[in-house]
């Protein structure tokens, strides 16, 4: 099935370098042309990859299609919408020495031949949303899925060729080796989303040819739990954003920290919350995806017993299930306090109050997301100046990163860069400045 493409990464990448040379990417005709033909793919084959996705991952066919092609095309209107106002050259004021005729403007070139790496936990809104970004700022573009979601990688390689310009965009399957020779060729820029520790081999690469790289990664992403929050609300936003794609996501909260006298409170409403969305049995509901693999089912299956059972606590390693499961009383050196969860435990931590809340996370790496539920406006404001992370979320988990006029992106060791939206044009262009002075 995964097939690896015949052509060598090095004839790839010159051949994408040969037509961007031709100047055959850069009309806005050709850029929304592409960025159409992959609408219609994502409307026409929508099914086909429900399926793949479902094959990968177990994730519902509603959950596939909100999550990974309707969001990208929403993606792809939102950029159709505004390209041409993103594009247009902007004015700079000109200083007095230059003179009353000089004039001067930004004007943003595409960058070249880019290569988007992707991760298997959306292997194809991941992957589809840096493209769009990429063509629309009138690149040719490498794509490499990622080889653990290996029906999705099919699919795309299947699909992608029959509706874009095959002489500058092309998908190199495939996983570590072909990835590291695809890494040694000199690109314009380097999207990779995905763990630090690739993170830093992504750059290392990029290093050798001064290819600006920007890192999608991850990390523990905090939320924090007022003692004035409806914690009914609370539990039902969290359960729904945590459990989607069974935890295996980016921006998924990873931990809860709130005072002791709210952590006892909030059990019952998870448990109600949990079995609101999934019933008694979360293996039988059709919604509750699955852990991606084997290896990945052990670390989590060594995580379960970090702390008391609130909810949850089962598994299953023939068919990868992992149960929704909210843990209560984790010390925060226990092992599920010490690496990103990215799957479907949920551990409280308590602290006395705000201050002590906020020095936690500041003890830490710098998230790519940090929830927070509280009424309280200055609460909301000192954790806004307080802290540092890649988003900030008030009231609803993963919600800003649908927000297509924000940009998404981590800081410190949550990443560096954003894309989405402008901000996709922003990383995938060069900001030329220019100047232009009347001979006569
Ligand atoms: P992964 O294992 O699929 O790896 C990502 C990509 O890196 C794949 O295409 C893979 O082929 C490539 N790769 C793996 N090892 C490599 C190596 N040694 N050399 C070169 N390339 C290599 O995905 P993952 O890293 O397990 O993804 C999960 C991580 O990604 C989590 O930390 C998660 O938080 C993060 N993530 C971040 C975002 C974001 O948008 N910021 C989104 C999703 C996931």
């Amino acid at each position: 099935m995964n097939q690896p493409t015949p052509e060598q990464p090095a004839d790839v990448v010159a051949r994408l370098r040969a037509t961007f040379r031709t100047g055959r990417t850069k009309p806005v005709e050709w850029r929304t042309a592409q960025l159409r033909s992959l609408r219609e793919m994502l409307t026409r084959n929508g099914p086909d990859l429900a399926a793949a996705l479902h094959a990968d991952l177990g994730k519902s066919s509603a959950e596939a299609h909100r999550t990974e092609i309707d969001f990208t095309i929403r993606e792809i209107d939102h950029t159709l919408d505004h390209l041409d106002g993103w594009l247009r050259p902007e004015p700079a004021p000109v200083p007095a020495h230059l003179g009353t005729d000089a004039s001067a403007w930004t004007q943003y070139d595409p960058l070249g031949v880019v290569l988007v790496i992707a991760p298997w936990n959306y292997p194809a809104q991941l992957l589809l949303a840096p493209l769009v970004g990429a063509l629309a700022a009138g690149n040719a573009v490498v794509v490499k899925p990622s080889e653990l979601a290996p029906a999705t990688s099919a699919a795309i390689a299947r699909l992608l060729p029959a509706h874009l310009d095959t002489e500058a965009v092309a998908v190199v399957e495939g996983g570590i080796p072909e990835t590291t020779a695809l890494l040694a060729e000199r690109f314009d820029h380097i999207f990779y989303t995905g763990n630090g520790a690739v993170g830093r081999i992504v750059m290392r690469a990029a290093a050798e040819h001064l290819t600006p790289v920007t890192l999608e990664l991850g990390g523990k992403s905090p939320v924090f739990v007022d003692r004035d929050a409806d914690l009914d609300v609370v539990a039902d936003r969290l359960v729904r954003g945590k459990f989607l794609n069974a935890g295996q996501t980016c921006v998924a909260p990873d931990y809860v920290l709130t005072d002791p006298a709210t952590a006892a409170a909030l059990e019952p409403a998870f448990k109600r919350a949990v079995e609101a969305l999934y019933g008694t049995d979360p293996s039988a509901s059709g919604e509750y995806g699955r852990i991606v693999n084997e290896r990945h089912f052990d670390r989590l299956s060594g995580l379960l017993d970090s702390g008391r059972v609130v909810v949850g606590g089962d598994s299953d390693r023939a068919t990868k299930y992992i149960a929704p499961t909210v843990l209560a009383d984790v010390d925060p050196e226990s092992p599920v306090m010490r690496e990103e969860i990215f799957g479907p435990i949920l551990p409280v931590v308590t602290v006395p109050g705000l201050d002590e809340a906020i020095d936690f996370i500041n003890d830490r790496d710098k998230p790519l997301a940090l929830y927070v539920f509280t009424e309280s406006e200055a609460t909301k404001s000192r954790i806004a100046a307080e802290t540092s992370s890649g988003g900030l979320g008030h009231g609803l988990p993963l919600a800003h990163l649908t927000v297509s006029d924000l940009p998404f992106g981590g800081v410190g060791e949550s990443g560096m860069g954003s894309y989405h939206g402008r901000y996709s044009i922003e990383t995938f262009s060069h900001r030329k400045a220019v100047l232009e002075k009347p001979l006569s």
